[in-house]
């Protein structure tokens, strides 16, 4: 293994000084969950490991007005312990609590999940779904990016060189939120999604007032299913609007064939779980 030197930063200027020193020889650490196998296993030769977890924005979970602040280093396991976050969040907790296992889940975090930008990563559809700003910081001062446009292929994402995630901004739900995320795998737990959906919907008076639809595994990068999403605005909630929305999601995916899974499969399981999640999230925003 490429020999590299330790830094944690406690301030996000700090970070960013750290960052443009040693440009694409560092890399951000959250959990280490993936970037400390990456690193060993020979992926990247890195002068530089930047461990955030010391800088404040980074590591708290913050309620404000419009939008709940989840820093982008915070594990998994702290924001399902939380109970309002629980109630308020369902769709991401349903993700933060089946990452890995116990073990994996006090350290991962969802910023770390978002960065690494694979396509069957479980945190990042229900952070879609949820409607989900990302903050990042940079030379050039912060900017703000929803996620549906973070991730640009299999482990690449928008951000420039010199630049990190700080935080999660998610707007709170409406009255008449729900929102669900459920993988298929073919073991109980610690395996990677074969495809995995995630769905959120807003109802008001048995119509669908809002609706965003987001698929992993079965694309280069998770997608947002746009068509499916704004076929149902406006619907009733009938088991034909359910129906109609999840074969339009399976026909959006664009998967491939491999050991876990061929594409006829992956795209069955789209329709299945979209159907699957759409049907909970309705029970969440308290429809049948
Ligand atoms: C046994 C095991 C089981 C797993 N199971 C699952 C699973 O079921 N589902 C799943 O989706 N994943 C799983 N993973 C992968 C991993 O745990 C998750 O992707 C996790 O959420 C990564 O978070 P982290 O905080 O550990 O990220 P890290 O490993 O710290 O970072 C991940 C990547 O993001 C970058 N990064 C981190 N923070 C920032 C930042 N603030 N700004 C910019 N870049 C940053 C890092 O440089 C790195 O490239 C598993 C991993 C292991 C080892």
């Amino acid at each position: 293994m490429h020999p590299y030197n330790y830094y944690a930063p406690e301030n996000i200027n700090d970070a960013l000084g750290l960052l443009e020193k040693f440009g694409s020889k560092a890399r951000c650490l959250a959990g280490g969950t993936d970037i400390l196998v990456q690193t060993r296993g020979g992926r990247f030769e890195l002068d530089a490991i930047i461990d955030v977890k010391n800088i404040p924005e980074l590591t708290k979970v913050e309620w404000t007005k419009d939008h709940l602040l989840v820093g982008s280093a915070v594990p998994c396991y702290l924001l399902y312990e939380d109970e309002k976050v629980t109630s308020q969040f369902p769709g991401i907790i349903d993700a933060a609590s089946l990452i890995g296992g116990i073990q994996i889940q006090s350290r991962a975090s969802l910023g770390g999940n978002l960065c690494n930008a694979s396509p069957s990563a479980d945190g990042i559809c229900p952070l879609i779904v949820h409607n989900t700003i990302c903050v990042i910081a940079g030379p050039k001062g912060s900017r703000e990016i929803s996620v549906d446009q973070f991730c640009v292929s299999p482990g690449k994402n928008v951000l420039d060189e010199g630049e990190f995630l700080v935080s999660l901004k998610i707007p709170l739900p409406n009255s008449g939120f729900g929102a669900a995320y459920e993988r298929f795998i073919p073991r109980n737990e610690m395996d990677i999604a074969v495809a995995a959906v995630g769905s959120s919907v807003v109802v008001d008076g048995g119509k669908i007032t809002n609706s965003k639809i987001a698929l992993a595994a079965v694309g280069p990068t998770p997608i947002y299913a746009e068509k499916a999403s704004e076929f149902l605005l406006g619907k009733d909630v009938s088991e034909d609007n359910l129906d109609q929305a999840s074969q339009i999601a399976q026909d959006s995916c664009s998967p491939i064939t491999d050991m876990r899974g061929d594409v006829e499969f992956r795209k069955h399981l789209i329709g299945v779980l979209t159907r699957r999640t759409l049907d909970l999230a309705l029970e969440r925003a308290g429809g049948n």
